[in-house]
């Protein structure tokens, strides 16, 4: 249930290299104005978990640490974007990549008499990237995200958010994936930074805070765009 309700549906998108806090951000968005989170990582993984072709072409590229086909990533995006739950508004995670994905992301939106209305970089030190990465884990039934030092359960084993007591670690997370990983961002998404500058709807948010002062952060953001 939503704690605030907001004015019309925005559409937010989080920008940021891997481990700035996306999809921990993310949620608490969705938890905090009923908003929709959608990421690209979580729906790749899914596929790839279920074996479709889609998930097939993906797994290599992922465990790499390299970026899956923009025509790949679209049509599993648009699939998504199809269910009548994102009406409520959208937080991006993890999508756009590339700026033909931000393009086509401007056209599927235009069909839908939507916009972007702000996308968020969170800014953080590549150094510290790699240990937050290292020592996260996730809920294995909700999702919810934990850290090693940063954010452990209450009650050690128990997951807060649903009691769940599995937890798993991401493939991907190994150190020389996430140095891959960072390098894509640098060099493919970083770039979109300048390209949502240009269309006036770029809002920066310092991510090396504690999670609470970037929710907060985040949170003014979004308010000021869905008023
Ligand atoms: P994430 O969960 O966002 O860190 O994504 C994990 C991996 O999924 C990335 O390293 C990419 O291999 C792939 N991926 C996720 N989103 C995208 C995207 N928008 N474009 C291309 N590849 C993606």
């Amino acid at each position: 249930m939503a704690n605030e309700v907001l004015t019309r549906s925005p559409v937010v998108v989080l920008l940021g290299p891997p481990g700035a806090g996306k999809g921990t951000q993310a949620r608490m968005l969705e938890e905090a104005f009923g908003l929709v989170q959608l990421s690209t990582g979580d729906l790749l993984r899914a596929a790839v978990a279920a074996g479709t072709p889609a998930g097939l072409a993906a797994k290599a590229v992922m465990e790499a640490g390299g970026l899956v086909s923009d025509e790949i990533v679209l049509d599993i995006l648009a699939d998504r974007m199809a269910a009548p739950d994102t009406g409520a508004g959208v937080i991006l995670d993890g999508f756009p990549r590339t700026t033909a994905q931000a393009e086509a992301l401007d056209r599927m939106l235009s069909a839908r008499g939507q916009k972007v209305d702000t996308a968020i970089s969170l800014e953080v030190e590549d150094e510290a990237m790699i240990d937050r990465i290292a020592g996260r884990f996730t809920c294995s039934d909700c999702g919810e995200g934990y850290h090693d030092t940063h954010k452990q359960p209450a009650r050690a084993g128990t997951c807060d958010r649903c009691g769940g007591t599995a937890f798993k670690r991401r493939a991907d997370d190994k150190a020389e994936t996430v140095r891959e990983r960072l390098k894509a961002y640098h060099a493919q998404t970083a770039p979109l930074i300048a390209y949502y500058e240009g269309k006036g709807v770029q809002d920066r948010v310092d991510a090396m805070a504690s999670i609470a002062e970037v929710r907060r952060a985040l949170q003014a953001v979004v308010g000021r765009v869905s008023a």
